[in-house]
């Protein structure tokens, strides 16, 4: 069994993909007694086989994957494949590979096949412009040992010069393609800078699993460019495994939605209702909720405008059979800061000036009682201000949790740049 952390269940750039067969993975998993907790409530049985009932009939579009194009498809012909080659560095030294090794194959599969092929890819944040520091130059010494043939490095991503190196070679060549994301259009996904990316070529795939679900410009735009557009061996891996256990999940399959707001989680939360027999709601949106229970929340970030939101969004889980769940107690800070003043409290006894920013102990027991029964779990957004250590304990021990799940047989699926900080961060 494993965890598989990926960066959000929706894939902006496969989303572009042409729809192809997708066979589902099995998995094994061990059952527990469920703990019964006072204060949540249980599904209907009518409910539970009404979803029961409905579960056959939930499928994500399968993608149409570089696994389906052979020698004729590919032979001699230019691709562009997007990587994710966002590698730590030390100055110029590659600290963990892991990512460039986890490309290998597709590259490998293209250059076998005879095709030219240029990798894409970002690395760090640059702000403005080239920087060195961001330069992708030293992965182009790793992929030449890990392919075992010279990838030359290229001066830039769009322009005449890595035209001219495109045109100039040969069926099996690769080349790495510098740091998209030194313009500021790749993330803005300008049409315009797209268009240039995908000029030199003739198809695209995106292997890039850790970043296909933000539409940039080497994610998404291209795709408009370069037909076909498919999927890498990475990437359909990951496909694969988030449909077979998102769309067909071995239950109980709770879903875990934190972090900061009810309004950028709406669409995760609408989405996993209809397939989640437990969901459990932490982090800065719990206040939003409790607020709408007409709980006092102190100066915990509440959206006001979306209290209405969270009412519905409560009468839609009790509708539907779901069991929502949120925290008993918290822990409250005087300020919003790593050296705040903290008590726990419950949450029907937070007082003014104080604010919630992460659970409490008696939350976080009663949450993992809740996720130790079940057998596929989904996980975004954390539970707490876990970069601050006061606030971390309910954002780790549920990892920590998941792990255990996990090794017990259960599918865990972490998901969100922060919830993966916070897995990594808890070891
Ligand atoms: P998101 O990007 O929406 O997943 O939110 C992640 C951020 O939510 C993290 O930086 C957390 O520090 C923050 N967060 C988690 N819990 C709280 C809270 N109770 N109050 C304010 N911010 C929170």
């Amino acid at each position: 069994m494993r965890t598989a952390v990926f960066a959000a269940a929706c894939v902006a750039g496969a989303a572009a993909f042409a729809p192809a067969s997708v066979p589902l993975r099995g998995n094994t998993q061990v059952a527990r007694a469920s703990a019964f907790t006072p204060t949540l409530r249980a599904p209907t049985t009518a409910a539970k086989v009404a979803r029961a009932q409905a579960a056959p009939a939930i499928t994500m579009m399968a993608k149409k994957s570089v696994s389906t194009m052979g020698d004729a498809d590919l032979k001699g012909k230019k691709v562009l494949i997007r990587c994710d080659l966002n590698v730590p560095l030390d100055g110029k030294t590659i600290t963990d590979d892991t990512r460039i090794r986890a490309s290998v194959e597709t590259i490998k599969y293209l250059v076998s096949k005879g095709a030219r092929v240029a990798v894409s890819s970002h690395l760090g944040r640059p702000k403005d412009g080239p920087e060195d520091k961001f330069s992708l130059a030293p992965c182009a010494g790793r992929l030449t040992e890990l392919l075992g043939q010279e990838v030359k490095m290229a001066p830039d991503c769009v322009g005449d010069k890595v035209k001219g190196m495109v045109d100039g070679m040969k069926d099996g060549d690769v080349i790495l393609l510098e740091n998209v994301r030194f313009y500021k259009e790749e993330e803005k996904n300008v049409k315009e800078f797209a268009e240039k990316l995908a000029a030199p070529y003739d198809l695209y795939v995106n292997d890039a699993f850790g970043t296909a679900h933000r539409a940039h410009a080497s994610t998404a735009g291209v795709t408009e460019f370069l037909k076909p557009s498919v999927s890498g061996f990475l990437l359909q891996k990951e496909l694969d495994y988030l449909d077979g256990a998102v769309s067909n999940p071995k239950r109980p399959f709770a879903a875990i939605v934190g972090g900061s707001k009810v309004s950028s989680k709406i669409g995760v939360i609408d989405s996993l209702m209809s397939k989640c027999d437990k969901l459990v709601i932490g982090g800065g949106m719990v206040f939003t909720f409790l607020k709408a229970r007409g709980l006092n929340t102190g100066s915990s970030l509440v959206e006001e405008d979306k209290i209405d939101l969270a009412k519905e969004l409560e009468a839609k889980a009790k509708d539907k059979g779901v069991k929502l769940i949120l925290p008993t107690d918290v822990v409250l800070a005087d300020k919003f800061a790593a050296d705040a003043n903290t008590k726990v409290a419950k949450v029907e006894d937070i007082e003014d000036g104080w604010m919630g920013l992460d659970n409490g102990p008696e939350s976080t027991k009663m949450i993992i009682e809740e996720l130790s029964e079940c057998k596929t779990i989904i996980w975004n957004g954390p539970m707490g201000v876990f970069e601050m250590e006061k606030f971390a304990a309910g954002t780790f021990d549920v990892a920590k949790a998941l792990a255990e799940c996990t090794s017990k047989g259960a599918i865990t699926i972490i998901g969100g740049g922060d919830s993966v900080a916070a897995v990594e961060k808890a070891g």
